[in-house]
């Protein structure tokens, strides 16, 4: 079978999933095109661990893990089956691949991994493994992570690092809007896609010197890091899809990346 690529999710606000705007239907048209998969892999930035734990809850519930949202959303369920035998593998190989790491028995879905999977398999008919992020770890690690996960990839199980391209919460009172855009985010985000295209992984690994505005585009990176599980799971030397789904509210970016390997 052809082997799936891995993306990268820009979730946004939990609002995405009442108001999927351009996101909901870039996801809509991925779920379209891709082949169907066996299975879910998601890091997400909304669960953050010393050491990477994957979740193998045979039935994990939604979590809603924000405050303050008009309550129609927190009457959103996905209840996807968990997977827990896949779940004792992923976590064998990142053993294997020298990242320890463990499994939680019970951990279920934040709105990192439900708002986007909402969007892209609404039939929650697929199972899902979340995996967690490592706040205190360097892109090298996140990237390592989906590297020893790539393979998953040939047995038809779809890998996605759901965070944001840009997220700088403090710009929520910063006066932005649809018809001003925080200055920074355009840079940001032109920087981070023409590094993928070339394929540059250590201006990459190195994106918090090198790009710009990097610690305004992300003043804490678990954002951010998800992008590099993403990405070492597609490969090295995958090429990179960038997807536009425009900048909510002005500073927070959506943009999806689709990892694929080179055609031969
Ligand atoms: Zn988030």
């Amino acid at each position: 079978m052809t082997a799936l690529p891995s993306l990268f999710i820009s979730h946004g606000s939990p609002m995405t999933a009442l108001q999927p705007g351009l996101t909901g239907e870039r996801l809509s048209e991925l779920a379209r095109v891709l082949p169907r998969p066996k299975a879910i892999v998601i890091a997400t930035a909304h669960w953050l661990t010393r050491q990477p734990q994957v979740g193998a809850a045979p039935t994990p519930e939604t979590i809603h893990d924000f405050h303050g949202f008009p309550a129609p959303l927190y009457q959103i369920r996905y209840p996807a089956p968990g997977a827990p035998e896949l779940a004792a593998r992923v976590q064998q190989r990142l053993d294997a691949a020298g990242l320890a790491s463990s499994i939680d028995a019970r951990h279920g879905l934040d709105h990192g991994a439900w708002v986007p999977l909402h969007l892209l398999y609404p039939q929650a008919d697929i199972p899902v493994i979340p995996l967690s992020i490592q706040p205190e770890r360097d892109p090298a690690h996140h990237l390592a992570v989906g590297q020893a996960l790539a393979s998953l990839r040939e047995e038809g199980v779809l890998v996605i690092g759901s965070g944001s391209i840009t997220h700088n919460l403090y710009d929520l009172r910063g006066g932005y809007s649809e018809t001003r855009e925080a200055p920074y985010v355009r840079p940001f985000i032109g920087w981070v896609e023409q590094k993928l295209a070339a394929g540059d992984i250590e201006a990459l690994l190195d994106y918090r010197r090198q790009a710009p505005f990097a610690e305004r585009a992300h003043p804490t990176d678990e954002h951010f890091l998800p992008l590099f599980v993403a990405l070492g799971a597609g490969g090295i030397s995958a090429s990179a899809q960038r997807i536009d789904a425009g900048i909510d509210q002005g500073f927070m970016a959506m943009d999806i990346y689709r990892f694929a390997p080179q055609a031969a």
